[in-house]
């Protein structure tokens, strides 16, 4: 666990939770005075047994919400995992590890175990012969182990998916229904995600029993975001674009337009000027969103030029930079868009480019605001480098998927153990139903594609080219 300390508290205090006094005590003790806005949210109808869908980020207290609840449901005299918590990563199973062996100090001897691919099975086996309450995992692994026997959930009584959307992003939903098979029907299954994608709706009506949904208002703090105002003329409009992203070298951000025809123009003038560029609006096929969205996200594209529509229920953390390339008439949306940076307690930047005839629309911001815009000359943008910011990464499509049953771990494995590339080479890896995306190291993409589709994945040759603009 980070040692920074929760965005924000709610007024509440613990103590007005039916928890034990040695629990309370502990909760003093480690400095949790008040509970996070997801704690209060979350704990009364989780410590009632209820089943949760909860909108939560890291850094908002999420862990604690669910394993103050897990440990209410937990006999620690009974001998058998009682609680599986699936992640996506093995760092963050370890974090959670760490938070959950904090809170269940108050109690004597609850074991809790982390099973996690990319580690010997042997210990891990070892481990679970000795016994466990509590076990937090990776779904692959936690498979292989249900695979083997050497893990029984006949005792479990709460189910936690944390970064529900992670887990599903990389690949996991199957193996997530497969584990939550096994887990038996009476149970309390609480799921945490920060966006709400498809799949989440998915899992919940699977295996989930008319769960709650808790979404804690998003705070976006004005002064978390730094929000600029340059006056265009319509011509040089979709040109300052450029301008802005060679001063302020975003790492990644999204330009609204307020059409498709504009999204269609800018996305033509970035990439002209060598911007990794693409544009997401309403008339895209499925393929081709799902390809803009896994290249945007997993840092193979740094500028996503959307409309509002397209840009709805984007599954993407925090962004570098917001664009409004055009000002939205309605100031509802204006603050949606710009809530998209400056999350997470990091500083986010909104820049607005605004003609005389769109002056109206930024009056009635201001007034939702509450406050003035702070508005600067566009003399001011002097390119930082003359070449356009890169992204770090590249995105390799290969043909096959899910309906291949290949898994992250088969690319993962290909890559480096048969390959002989390094973990840090390779970023995000999406399988779909019928193709898979890895995003590698910009650098060795081309060498990566063309060696790859020399060896196998899964004990078959495949079909690598990289994606380019
Ligand atoms: P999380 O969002 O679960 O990663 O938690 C973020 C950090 O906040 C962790 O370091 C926790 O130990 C800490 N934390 C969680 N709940 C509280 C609380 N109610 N008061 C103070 N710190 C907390």
């Amino acid at each position: 666990m980070t040692s920074a300390s929760p965005a924000a508290s709610s007024d509440a205090g613990f103590s007005q939770l039916p928890l034990s006094p040695a629990t309370l005590a502990n909760l003093e003790q480690l400095g949790y005075l008040r509970m996070t806005p997801i704690q209060a949210a979350c704990l009364p109808p989780a410590l009632l047994g209820k089943d949760l869908i909860a909108q939560a980020q890291t850094g908002s207290g999420k862990t604690a919400a669910f394993a103050l609840a897990l440990l209410a449901n937990l006999n620690p005299r009974r001998f058998a995992v009682q609680t599986l918590v699936l992640c996506p990563t093995r760092e963050l199973a370890d974090q959670v590890t760490t938070e959950i062996r904090r809170l269940a100090r108050a109690e004597d001897n609850i074991k809790v175990v982390t099973l996690c691919g990319g580690v010997p099975l042997r210990g891990q086996l070892a481990t679970l012969e000795h016994g466990a309450h509590i076990v937090v995992g990776t779904p692959g692994r936690i498979m292989d182990h249900l695979e083997r026997g050497s893990l029984q959930l006949d005792a479990l009584n709460t189910l936690v998916l944390d970064e529900a959307d992670r887990m599903l992003d990389m690949g996991f939903f199957d193996d997530i229904v497969k584990v939550a098979k096994q887990c038996p029907k009476e149970r309390q299954t609480l799921l945490f995600s920060a966006t709400y994608p498809e799949g989440i709706a998915k899992l919940a009506a699977q295996f989930m029993r008319d769960p709650q949904t808790i979404a804690v208002q998003a705070q976006h703090s004005s002064a978390q975001i730094e929000q600029r105002w340059y006056e265009v003329s319509d011509k040089e409009r979709l040109h300052v674009v450029g301008q802005l992203l060679l001063h302020f070298r975003p790492a990644s951000t999204i330009a609204f337009c307020n059409t498709k025809a504009q999204c269609r123009d800018l996305v033509a003038v970035l990439q002209a000027q060598g911007f990794s560029a693409l544009a997401l609006f309403g008339e895209l096929e499925q393929r081709e969103r799902d390809q803009v969205l896994v290249r945007f996200a997993n840092r193979s594209c740094s500028v996503l030029v959307a409309t509002d529509v397209a840009a709805r229920g984007l599954d993407i953390a925090s962004l570098a930079a917001v664009i409004n390339v055009d000002v939205t008439p309605d100031p509802e949306v204006h603050i949606h868009r710009i809530g998209r940076t400056g999350r997470a307690g990091e500083s986010g930047l909104a820049l607005n480019l605004v003609s005389m005839d769109e002056m109206g629309y930024v009056g009635r911001i201001e007034q939702l605001q509450k406050r003035e815009s702070e508005w600067h000359p566009v003399s001011e943008l002097v390119p930082a480098s003359a070449e356009p910011l890169q992204p770090p990464m590249a995105t390799l499509h290969i043909q096959g998927g899910r309906k291949e049953k290949i898994r992250p771990g088969d690319v993962l494995g290909a890559l480096t153990a048969d390959l002989g590339y390094t973990r840090e080479q390779v970023g995000k890896i999406n399988v779909n139903e019928w193709s898979t995306y890895v995003a590698v190291d910009r650098a060795i993409a081309q060498q990566v594609a063309s060696r790859l589709a020399t060896t196998k994945v899964k004990g078959k040759s495949v079909k690598v080219r990289v994606l380019e603009d």
